[in-house]
């Protein structure tokens, strides 16, 4: 603490007064905590606080408003966009004491929850119940409901249930100033003015703290299938999608892997590929319904000629392995240098953008390993660049690389961010997605619930005053001329 100034200390020793034993400082804070799962920019935060409830947090939030301190609310710091990393002056607000289901309501299937609780605990709860909570990706155990609600996230069964914010019928969130918004609506049907919760989802902590969440549960999953099919192109993919949507049968996953990612994923499981990795694009589909349904659909594609060959599987163990495919993307931190992409773009166009952007990244950097896979029934590609394979895997090349990808993604009119979020990574790229006019609108927003910019400043929004607020004293944001519209 040698090195902080006067102003820190005074606030500081208030914040030790207000809040004692939950608030670490220097070594004692953990890791953990300088970055997220990216490991990106990673910095020590002047304090680590963390509040156990809701008055607790709306105190902080007050006495960092009156001192102009910057926040940077944190979650299980599983997020794959920079979002959640602090700077050396601001406090990192930890929600990972505000814990525990606090209701399942059975006759309306929705569950209500602490915002610091893992994903995972929330889908046992809801399980428990008879129910399912079927927002579900890799992070599960360690990402908390008030961090996928704040990053908006995806995951596996997008196709059928929706992004977060198709889950979450209310919210409760303490604003910058520490005044506290009850949005906990438990009904479906509500149409009273402004629906503000949605304000707070996918805002990556930048408008307000979100401490409580009313969930929306789904049935439990019925009779389930797995389809693994070859097809000789991209639109065969985009009709086979649409035989399937047709054959009435809930389609709970349509994940299309590339030549490219299915020869490397199966050459990394070692042994006999369940399909020749010769095919030059293959699906991997879960479906709920009757096994006679999807068994009719996949004889008419295959006399179609949409696939040419296929493994369909309702045994849960031969369904892992064939899922085991499809997750070779976990070890892509160990086996590649990945340079990932989040992107989408609309369904019918991702074949001919794999191919312009694969010939576009290769004239510039000839011999540039690129491995596609994709959730296209959300509209969703994740394209990756092998670092290793480029003649030099630099901070200025991977910068490049992100430039042409995302320009070639603005051309089309699609999204530099699927369900990952923008934070600070993709920042500076972010008028690839949205006009002027529209980051006018996200700035006058951020202004309205938080003028002196103190809650995570830097993320999401391109930098200019909007971000300089925090900590150094500036006015509020409202009485800066050039954030009025
Ligand atoms: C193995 C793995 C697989 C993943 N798979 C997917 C996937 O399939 N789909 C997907 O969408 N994401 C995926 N992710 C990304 C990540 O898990 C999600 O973004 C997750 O929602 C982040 O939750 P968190 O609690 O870890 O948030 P953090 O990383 O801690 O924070 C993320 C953002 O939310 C803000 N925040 C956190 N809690 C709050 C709160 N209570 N109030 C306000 N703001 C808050 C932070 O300030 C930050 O801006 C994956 C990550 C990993 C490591």
């Amino acid at each position: 603490m040698s090195s902080a100034s006067t102003a820190d200390d005074a606030f500081l020793d208030a914040l030790q007064d207000a809040f004692g034993d939950s608030v670490l400082l220097g070594e004692a804070i953990p890791e953990s905590c300088h970055s997220d799962w990216t490991g990106h920019a990673a910095c020590r935060p002047l304090a680590l606080v963390r509040p156990a409830s809701t008055a607790e947090v709306a105190r902080l939030l007050k006495l960092c408003h009156e001192h102009r301190r910057a926040v940077v609310p944190q979650g299980g710091m599983t997020g794959l966009a920079g979002a959640a990393v602090p700077s050396a002056d601001s406090v990192a607000l930890s929600l990972a004491r505000l814990t525990g289901v606090e209701s399942v309501d059975r006759a309306a299937a929705t569950l209500t929850v602490r915002a610091g609780t893992t994903l995972q605990a929330v889908q046992d709860a809801a399980e428990e119940a008879g129910f399912r909570y079927p927002v579900d990706f890799g992070a599960r155990g360690t990402c908390q409901i008030g961090g996928t609600i704040a990053t908006n996230a995806g995951g596996h069964a997008v196709i059928r249930h929706g992004m977060t914010r198709d889950r979450v019928l209310g919210l409760e969130v303490v604003l910058a100033d520490g005044r506290v918004l009850d949005l906990m609506n438990t009904m479906i049907k509500n149409n009273t003015g402004y629906d503000l919760k949605h304000c707070f989802i996918g805002a990556e902590g930048t408008l307000g703290v979100i401490t409580r969440a009313v969930l929306r549960l789904a049935p439990p999953q019925g009779e389930t299938h797995t389809l693994l099919c070859a097809l000789r192109d991209y639109p065969a993919a985009v009709s086979l999608l649409h035989r399937l949507r047709g054959a009435g049968l809930a389609l709970e996953a349509f994940e299309v892997m590339w030549q490219d990612f299915y020869a490397m994923s199966c050459d990394w499981q070692g042994g006999q590929p369940p399909l020749a990795a010769s095919h030059p694009l293959y699906v991997l589909c879960e479906a709920e319904g009757d096994a006679n349904r999807l068994e009719t659909a996949l004889a008419a594609a295959l006399e179609a000629g949409e696939v040419e060959d296929a493994v369909l599987t309702s045994s849960t163990a031969q369904a892992r392995e064939l899922w085991t495919i499809r997750e070779a993307t976990a070890e892509f931190p160990v086996k590649l240098a990945p340079i990932n992409f989040d992107i989408s773009l609309p369904i019918a166009d991702i074949g001919a953008f794999v191919e312009a952007a694969g010939a576009a990244l290769r004239q510039r950097w000839p011999g540039a390993r690129i491995v596609n896979f994709g959730h296209i029934g959300d509209s969703n590609l994740h394209l990756t660049v092998d670092g290793r394979s480029l003649a030099e895997d630099t901070p200025a090349t991977r910068h490049a690389i992100e430039a042409e990808i995302y320009r070639l993604v603005g051309e089309r009119r699609g999204s530099i961010s699927a369900e990952h979020g923008i934070g600070l990574l993709k920042r500076d790229f972010l008028h690839h997605s949205a006009t002027p006019n529209v980051i006018d609108a996200m700035r006058m927003l951020k202004c309205t619930f938080d003028p002196r910019g103190i809650l995570n400043p830097g993320k999401l929004l391109p930098a200019d005053e909007v971000d300089e607020g925090a900590a150094t004293g500036v006015p509020d944001m409202h009485q800066h001329g050039a954030n009025e519209p």
